[in-house]
């Protein structure tokens, strides 16, 4: 070795990278660096030196055209040495957490990835000692007998896989780390080595960078006071020390405490959009987080708004979109596609090759059919909307049908992958299936930081799952899963690359190592700054520290230790905050922090598109006159009334007017302009899928005519059985719908024997009815007819063939009836459904009316009409009502005019009727 120069840096020292540049470049002269080997802590720390070192070139030598250094973190560089002589295939640290699962035999991954965190651990700090050494040692530092036993069993688990490793003749990082000194020693040395960024190497990292020096022609040290590597010029007389300048203390201790998280995030976004309008550079400024998994997508989310670009960097991708898909993928197929999974995979951008259609449709009708979640549910779909009570227009039928037939290509390709019980035909028929989804695509958008180099990064993880499988996969127990090894995988898929120029959103432990202009720290409470490690139920704290393993203090004092670096690390003082609450949860901030000098949130002048919309909006209305806003609504113009009155000049559907009487405008949103709120399935039976299955119980029940009271039990059932063909609204709800007539049964009997003893006989059951009356069409179905017979007809057929011959008798007997209307929920009193059906029937049918009623399917009664003002007052006052309600729709007047206040209660259409303002 020549010479090793170590530069020993103050906290906060500025410009400390360009003055490394600056060594480098004096000792390659001729722009050629290829000799030089850049040692960093972590990939991300790395490729943002690269960037700084080009940016360098340029602004100093005033060149663009270099050959570059050669950048390693320790484990890249061990690996490179290792692929040149090893001989042993390499695992990853998650395919050993996976192998630890195997050797103990369990489905705990919990305790599987203690004994990996425990091992990788052991391998880092205590050097110098095999595994039974180390037990010996556990067993004399614990007393107490369980925790010495359970201890020494997983030490047994670690040999266990080391013999595992041994006779599969595999290895793993640690294994390279410690096979790489030797290789170093006989390996071709560097030309010039530098060693910068490493704030806490572990003691195998150190032995390995000692080696490296060692070995290398000359060797530049940028470490900070106080750190092991700064300790390191100690034991050697070569080092040469230069100690840099520190800037001046800037120690601030103030913070701003938001009232909630998202509003940390939005000051904290704002303030920094308030910096670019200055002219600060995006990539000048960097934002952190203790948590930062916790604030990761909330900040991108707002950053987007506010159009701030970002960079993100060093964070785990897992929770990021095209990751998020492929777990509900097999969500989906493990779980029997629960709704939301299945929602999202069939929605998302990365799956290019769902029809539009699917993708267009499949929230609505999904909401709109119940599903809960299951597979028939969603093969049932079109027979679920067909038989809804309400009619379907020529083109959503065929809309519904192209949106089964899209769904049903989808589960077929998914249940080709659900098939597979081995891992390695389960991982060929995941990729197979992700092919056909046209997976993963952006869909025509830009893909978002981390997402670019996503199909690179899958395929090197199907590999692992594939190495994985090689080894152990395919011999699975009965109830082992095997999407439970690749959602594992997925898990800790690693961060990609992120795209240059934004703002930097980095984990702390990056943020204290990167020089930066301006730095926001935020999230800074009580238990996430500093942060406890979790119980550890292997080994007791004390023991840890007796044998040289990171304790509790540790952790606590090497997150004081970034905390001040963090103080002086960016040029102008770093801006700390943190949230007094998460919805109920109260926070307390970091003790790290100042309480005395608390700061209120500035209130920036900056607004996102978004908001400036959603205030012009708001305002609009309130400025509004009382009068204008009391009428809201819609009144049509000319064309838009003749438009109405072609759409509405046949005959006009009963439920129709009854649903203009309730609110004309709700009207106007929803038959008119065909837009409806669908509301996502509750965790019960959707009322109108409720609706429906009642009113086809009921039908079946009576289809053939009137039925025995003795046999109404074992007949209602059958005919709930008929209706659930037709509703398949799973086996939960199915069970549901059967207590529910259990409960009803009783008094389902008491009705129908009332009206037996009142001699009425079922005659027709969901029959369709039209009449022109004072012309005004109208057509209806009622649910149900019953007739009393005035003497006994002869029937032309058996008993309960309902004929035209039959009812021909029926209707010359000069019978009279009642007509019956079946209601699930509760009974509108003001309804114009019965009394205009009334009307029909007697326009059609010369039988008397005797009645009509609301027969209560929620409470087993039947609510007669009409009262005491008599059947033709009742009939020609809601024909009088009925006939000015067609009047004023076919005139175009929509207004926001609800027939009572409850009926804006259940309506989503407040915001455009400002009912909710
Ligand atoms: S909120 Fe009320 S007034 Fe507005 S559309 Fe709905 S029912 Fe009508």
């Amino acid at each position: 070795m020549r010479g090793t120069t170590l530069f020993l840096a103050p906290p906060g020292t500025r410009g400390r990278t360009d003055i490394i540049f600056g060594e480098i470049v004096s000792c390659s002269p001729d722009n050629n660096f290829s000799d030089v080997l850049y040692l960093g802590p972590n990939a991300p720390y790395l490729t943002s030196v690269r960037r700084q070192f080009f940016s360098y070139v340029k602004r100093v030598l005033g060149k663009t055209a270099y050959i570059p250094f050669e950048s390693r973190t320790i484990k890249q560089l061990a690996l490179s040495l290792y692929q040149v002589s090893g001989q042993a295939e390499i695992v990853s640290d998650e395919l050993r957490t996976l192998i630890l699962l195997k050797i103990i035999g369990e489905k705990n991954l919990g305790y599987a990835t203690l004994l990996s965190e425990l091992y990788s651990k052991i391998k880092h700090h205590i050097v110098d000692k095999p595994l039974d050494g180390v037990k010996k040692e556990i067993g004399s530092l614990i007393v107490e007998d369980r925790a010495r036993e359970r201890a020494l069993e997983s030490i047994d688990v670690l040999q266990a896989y080391e013999d595992e490793l041994r006779r599969k003749k595999l290895t793993d990082s640690e294994g390279i780390l410690r096979e790489c000194l030797p290789l170093i020693r006989g390996g071709l040395p560097p030309a010039l080595l530098v060693l910068d960024g490493f704030l806490d190497p572990t003691p195998l990292e150190t032995a390995i960078i000692r080696e490296l020096i060692d070995n290398s022609g000359s060797a530049i040290i940028l470490a900070e006071e106080n750190t092991s590597l700064a300790g390191l010029a100690g034991d050697s007389r070569t080092f040469k020390v230069k100690k840099l300048k520190a800037a001046q203390q800037m120690n601030p201790r103030s913070y701003v405490l938001y009232p909630s998280m998202e509003e940390e995030v939005s000051g904290i976004v704002k303030s920094v959009k308030k910096l670019l309008m200055d002219g600060v550079q995006p990539w000048e400024v960097t934002i952190s987080f203790p948590e930062l998994s916790k604030y990761v997508s909330m900040v991108t989310r707002v950053c987007k708004k506010h159009g701030v670009p970002v960079s993100v960097i060093g964070h785990n991708a897992s929770a990021s979109q095209p990751v998020i898909v492929l777990q509900e993928l097999i969500t989906c197929i493990e779980e029997d596609y629960p709704r939301n999974d299945f929602l999202s995979l069939l929605t998302s951008p990365f799956n290019a090759a769902i029809p539009a259609a699917v993708k267009e449709w499949a929230v609505s009708f999904s909401y709109r059919a119940g599903i809960i979640k299951g597979k028939e549910a969603w093969l049932s779909i079109e027979k679920t909307l067909k038989n809804e009570a309400r009619e379907l227009s020529g083109p959503e039928s065929t809309r519904i049908a192209e949106f089964q037939e899209g769904i049903k290509n989808i589960i077929d390709i998914l249940e080709q992958v659900r098939h597979q019980r081995e891992l390695s035909s389960f991982i060929d028929a995941f990729e197979s299936a992700l092919n056909s989804l046209g997976y993963p695509d952006g869909g025509g958008r830009e893909l978002a930081d981390g997402e670019n180099d996503f199909s690179a990064r899958l395929n090197m993880l199907l590999a692992e799952v594939r190495q994985f499988a090689a080894l152990y996969g395919d011999s699975p127990k009965p109830d082992e899963f095997p999407g439970f090894y690749l959602r594992y995988l997925l898990e800790g898929l690693g961060s990609a690359e992120a795209a240059p120029g934004g703002v930097r959103i980095v984990p702390f432990p990056l943020a204290a190592a990167i020089e930066t202009r301006e730095l926001f720290f935020g999230g800074m409470i009580e238990g996430d700054f500093p942060s406890k490690p979790g119980i550890d139920p292997i080994l007791p704290e004390q023991v840890k520290k007796a044998l040289g393993l990171p304790y509790l203090e540790y952790y606590l004092s090497r997150q004081r230790k970034y905390f001040d670096r963090l103080l002086n690390i960016s040029e102008r003082p770093p801006r700390f905050s943190c949230p007094a609450a998460d919805r109920e949860k109260i926070f307390l901030p970091s003790p790290f922090l100042d309480w005395e000098q608390k700061q209120d949130p500035v209130a920036w002048d900056i607004y996102s598109q978004e908001e400036v919309l959603v205030r012009e909006g708001i305002l609009g209305i309130r400025g509004m006159d009382s009068g204008k806003r009391q009428n809201s609504g819609m009144t049509l113009g000319s064309a838009g009334a003749a438009f109405i009155q072609k759409k509405f000049r046949g005959y006009i559907n009963v439920t129709d007017i009854d649903y203009y009487r309730k609110c004309p405008f709700r009207f106007y949103i929803e038959k008119v302009l065909g837009l409806e709120i669908v509301e996502p399935p509750r965790f019960e039976v959707e009322a109108r899928l409720w609706g429906s299955l009642a009113h086809k119980t009921m039908e079946h029940l009576f289809r053939d005519g009137d039925i025995d009271i003795e046999s109404i039990e074992h007949r209602l059932f059958h005919a709930l059985e008929s209706g659930l063909q037709q509703f398949p609204v799973g086996d939960f709800w199915s069970g549901v719908a059967r207590d529910i007539f259990s409960r009803l049964l009783p008094g389902l009997k008491e009705l129908e024997t009332e009206r037996k003893n009142q001699e009425y006989t079922v005659w027709m059951v969901e029959q369709k009815l039209s009449a022109e009356i004072n012309g005004i069409k109208l057509k209806g179905k009622v649910d149900r007819v019953d007739v009393k017979r005035q003497r006994t007809e002869a029937r032309a057929k058996g008993p309960g063939a309902l004929t035209t011959d039959n009812r021909q008798r029926i209707t010359d007997s000069g019978a009279t009836v009642i007509l019956l209307d079946y209601k699930t929920g509760n009974i509108d009193r003001d309804s114009l459904q019965l009394p205009l059906y009334a009307l029909m029937w007697k326009e059609t049918y010369p039988e008397s009316i005797d009645r009509v009623g609301y027969y209560s399917l929620k409470e087993a009664g039947i609510s007669w009409y009409p009262g005491k003002a008599g059947m033709d007052a009742y009939l020609s006052g809601a024909f009088a009502e009925a006939a000015a309600l067609v009047r004023s729709m076919r005139d175009g007047n929509f207004p926001a005019a609800p027939f009572r206040p409850v009926e804006c209660r259940n309506c989503g259409h407040g915001p455009l009727c400002n009912r909710v303002i």
